[in-house]
């Protein structure tokens, strides 16, 4: 087992890798920026190391910074969590030259699916159902992209290669307004991902959003661990989740998982990773694949008792993966809640201090948090406080747990998003489940 970890990361996802090193006896290092001194993993780590100032540029990406980190404790490896650098596949191979393990996938895996075109070209290979779209990227032959977009048939969506955060994505409903697309989403892509490349695929109107969560060791064997529909999105960020996906069939998960593991095997995946589809009149299109450890991960935990963090940890240790896909079986049902320091309806941050803090509890509540009373929530980073889990035998106990959690949970001094979490419990649509990718937005409007 790996002695010591260097956590790369801050927040409720820190927090969670650390106590998964605990519990697997592995040694922490915290690294964190001036405003986070006061943060909880921080305080729990067994070193902790300040490694710049507030702006994530100076810390938390700050790749020499880290790697420094990791010598200077001489720790054995380096965990990302999520954001961040988690799919900057420079700093995996960064991390690897300088001789310590990146606990994720190798750096080659990252770069293919963090490109999204030359994942889907490699997904397509591996038998893969995909979105109906380009092919690959667009060029500058307007003549040639008006006809891509016909044949694929309107409304497209151009995306941008490198696009991440439900960003970098425009929907075009005919020729008039396609080009001007093109070349606005690739002057956006250009600025925000430094990549220009883009592609374009059929835009579906009512899917939902359901990924397929794997492990793999990178010695030959790969699992899935079933789905979990994330269609509650507000400007394609992902509100709320849960697992299973409603009205997905036993059949189904395992189809739609076998085809997830063999691209795993295939590829010589190494680590836990996302398969994300949309899924709309019985079929799955692949849209994109995360190399990484997601925010919602904790619902699939719940259903399965696998816990993925420590099987990160495992897998980076060298260990081949102890779990077979008979071993896995799903019981029950689990959903995630987002808590942001946000107001619930313009949703625009609201950082500051906590004043008071009470978690809710009681039979299958979890909550993932770094925060607790007088804790300043800082502007500079991701307004993400809390997840709060509910897990029920079943759909309706989970949802009853979780309007029972919702209503315990105080959380003074800042705006927070649970007010909308309340109603989005108890609205009638998402009761009967499997709402589309839009219902959350169009709820909002009215
Ligand atoms: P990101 O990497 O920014 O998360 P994704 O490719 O995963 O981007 O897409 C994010 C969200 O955007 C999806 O969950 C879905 O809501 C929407 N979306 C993406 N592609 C399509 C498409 N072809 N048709 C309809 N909606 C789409």
């Amino acid at each position: 087992m790996l002695d010591k970890v260097v956590i790369a990361n801050r927040g409720e996802i820190a927090l969670r890798i650390l106590r998964a090193c605990h519990e697997l006896g592995i040694k922490t290092v915290a690294v964190y920026s001036t405003v986070d001194r006061d943060l909880l993993p921080v305080r729990l780590a067994d070193e902790a190391i300040c490694i710049g100032r507030a702006p994530s540029p100076e810390s938390y990406l700050n790749i020499p910074a880290i790697i420094t980190a990791a010598e200077i404790t001489d720790a054995v490896a380096i965990h990302p969590g999520y954001g961040f650098l988690a799919e900057n596949a420079d700093f995996a191979e960064r991390v690897e030259e300088s001789g310590f393990t990146f606990i994720g996938p190798r750096p080659e895996t990252i770069r293919l699916m963090g490109d999204k075109v030359s994942a889907i070209k490699a997904m397509k290979e591996a038998g893969v159902p995909c979105v109906p779209g380009s092919d690959g990227p667009l060029t500058d032959d307007d003549k040639l992209n008006l006809k891509i977009a016909r044949d694929i048939g309107y409304p497209v969506i151009i995306k941008a290669a490198g696009g991440g955060g439900g960003r970098g994505m425009r929907v075009v409903h005919s020729d008039a307004t396609l080009l001007n697309a093109i070349s606005l989403t690739r002057t956006e892509a250009s600025a925000a991902f430094n990549n220009s490349m883009v592609y374009m695929e059929k835009y579906l109107e009512k899917p939902r959003h359901i990924e397929i969560q794997v492990l793999a060791d990178g010695q030959g064997n790969a699992i899935h661990l079933g789905e979990r529909d994330c269609s509650m999105q507000r400007r394609h960020q992902k509100v709320l989740e849960e697992a299973p996906a409603p009205g997905i069939t036993e059949a189904q998960r395992q189809a739609i998982g076998k085809i997830c593991v063999d691209a795993c095997i295939r590829i010589n995946y190494r680590g836990a990773g996302t398969f994300e589809f949309l899924y709309q009149d019985g079929e799955f299109y692949f849209i994109e694949m995360n190399t990484r450890v997601q925010v919602e991960h904790p619902v699939t935990e719940m259903i399965t008792g696998v816990d993925i963090v420590k099987e990160q940890l495992k897998i980076a240790s060298g260990e081949k993966l102890s779990i077979r896909q008979q071993d896995v079986k799903i019981t029950g049902h689990a959903i995630e809640c987002r808590i942001n320091a946000e107001d619930p309806k313009t949703f625009i941050p609201c950082p500051g201090k906590i004043t008071w803090y009470h978690a809710p509890g009681g039979p299958g509540i979890r909550i993932d948090s770094h925060i607790y009373s007088s804790y300043q929530v800082p502007p500079n980073y991701d307004s993400l406080i809390a997840k709060l889990i509910a897990f029920g035998n079943n759909r309706a106990e989970a949802i009853r747990r979780m309007r029972n959690a919702l209503s315990e949970v105080v959380i003074d001094g800042i705006k927070t998003n649970i007010p909308l979490h309340q109603e989005l419990i108890q609205d009638a649509n998402f009761k009967q489940g499997g709402t589309t990718i839009h219902y959350l937005e169009e709820k909002i409007k009215n």
